[in-house]
């Protein structure tokens, strides 16, 4: 029988932990098994709190002022230390732009197997973890998993709903690990120009694609996102190419699941259309009959953007007042 025992889960955002905690919850029950987070910083210990209300039997806190901002090698270190001194059996990390690499990292000194990405977990009938993520470009969805110990795998957020908070007994478990001295030094952090709100919790997002003729345009989407307490969103090649925004959604960028999104001029090919499959209605405006986002849409206009979205921002302001 094998020594690993037990569920891991960190996130170096704690939102996204919590979210993990509430699906690994489950897992656990049915494994009959200890479900623990990690939570690593400065001055954090607080947050042991509600990760014990959204599911942790346990939190292992290290909290040190050298942790204070993400750090690849240090956090590394501490993963490591702990993963290799309770042996979980499965460790999930938040699927971020700092968890990711970690997760492979950590999985590469451990010598086990990582898969990235998982929108589904569940267990087959030899107890094993099963991760299912999208591949071919989105066109298909892949089921794995795994014949090493620990099961490592990183989970992106709204993969699972934000767990109840509800009273329930957990322990934190304090340790005061030596931090490796980091190899890289932080020289500046600047905030980027994103919203604060994450895209990915939005409950209504028009986005628009190449359609769209100029930057200043974007007056058009957030006028019609205003009335709805929408987001604005976007097709790849507005934020990579034309750097009018800094993030995307779609298969490289963010799986979204908004109750409305609104994709203005964007053709819908498969790499866009595999982020906003968890969409509940989707609305497409889009001049050409033949564009493939009216395949996957509940509604759609052949239109013109530009007199579409003035007319339909009219109409909701007009039904408000
Ligand atoms: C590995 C890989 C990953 C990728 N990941 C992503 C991803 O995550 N997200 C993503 O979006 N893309 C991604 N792409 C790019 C993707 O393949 C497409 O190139 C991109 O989605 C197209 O963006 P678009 O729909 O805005 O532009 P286009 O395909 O050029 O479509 C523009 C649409 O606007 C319509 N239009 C033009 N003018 C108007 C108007 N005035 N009114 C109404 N409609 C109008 C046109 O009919 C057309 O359908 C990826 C590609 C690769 C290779």
């Amino acid at each position: 029988m094998s020594e690993h025992k037990g569920i891991f889960v960190f996130s170096d955002k704690q939102d996204l932990a919590l979210e993990i905690l509430g699906g690994a919850r489950e897992i656990a029950d049915k494994l009959h098994t200890e479900l623990s987070t990690v939570l690593i910083g400065h001055n954090v210990q607080d947050r042991a709190d509600e990760m014990i209300k959204c599911g942790a039997d346990k939190v292992y806190c290290v909290d040190k002022p050298a942790l204070e901002r993400f750090q690849a090698e240090a956090y590394l270190g501490v993963l490591l230390e702990l993963v290799t001194s309770y042996k979980p059996e499965t460790v999930l990390i938040g699927s971020t732009r700092n968890g990711k690499p970690l997760a492979a990292r950590l999985a590469t000194l451990l010598e086990t197997g990582c898969v990235p990405d998982c929108t589904k977990l569940s267990l087959d009938e030899q107890q094993r973890l099963v991760g299912e993520r999208m591949t071919y470009g989105g066109n298909a969805t892949a089921k794995l998993t795994f014949k090493t110990r620990p099961q490592i795998a990183t989970v992106p957020p709204r993969a699972f709903e934000n767990p109840e908070p509800r009273e329930r007994h957990g322990q934190l478990v304090k340790l005061d690990l030596k931090v490796r001295d980091p190899r890289t030094e932080t020289v500046e952090t600047r905030p980027t120009q994103a919203s604060n709100v994450r895209i990915e919790e939005a409950e209504v997002i028009i986005s628009c694609g190449r359609g769209l003729e100029k930057k200043e345009d974007k007056i058009l989407l957030e006028e019609l996102a205003t009335p709805l307490c929408g987001q604005v969103g976007c097709s790849r090649p507005l934020a990579e190419d034309r750097k009018w925004f800094s993030e995307w959604v779609g298969l490289s960028g963010h799986k979204v699941k908004p109750k409305l999104y609104i994709a203005c001029g964007i053709s819908g090919v498969i790499q866009h259309a595999a982020g906003i499959r968890d969409a509940k209605v989707i609305v497409a405006i889009n001049k050409d009959p033949e564009a493939p986002i009216f395949e996957i849409a509940d509604y759609g206009v052949v239109g013109n953007l530009y007199e579409v979205l003035p007319a339909l921002t009219e109409a909701i302001k007009r039904q408000r007042h």
